[in-house]
């Protein structure tokens, strides 16, 4: 009575270590539309959102990955909404309240 050969379910493909170069935008929200590039020989790195085509350069060097140049563009614009979020955060829910204490 000869057994079946009991097939070994296939191991997952690995996948390729692939530098991760899509990421969520910060504008539009939507995930992994953020395709970041580095050009080394330009010295410029570029992110950009393929859907609301919203973009942030900076220089790059040899040892910019893509995660840095994202990274930088959501720095950026943490720091150029601080001032705006920073008075919201603040007291402004009891200024608009006009009871002026
Ligand atoms: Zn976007």
């Amino acid at each position: 009575m000869a057994r079946k050969k009991s097939r070994r379910p296939k191991p997952a493909p690995k996948k390729a270590p692939k530098l991760e170069t899509c990421f969520d935008c910060p504008f539009c929200g939507h995930p992994g539309t953020v395709a970041c590039t580095v050009d080394v020989k330009d010295r410029i790195a570029e992110a950009k959102c393929g859907t609301c085509k919203e973009s942030y350069a900076t220089a790059a060097n040899a040892l910019t990955e893509p995660i840095d140049v994202y990274c930088e563009w959501i720095d950026a614009c943490e720091q150029a909404n601080d001032g705006v979020d920073l008075r919201r955060r603040g007291h402004a829910e009891f200024d608009d309240d006009g009871y002026g204490f």
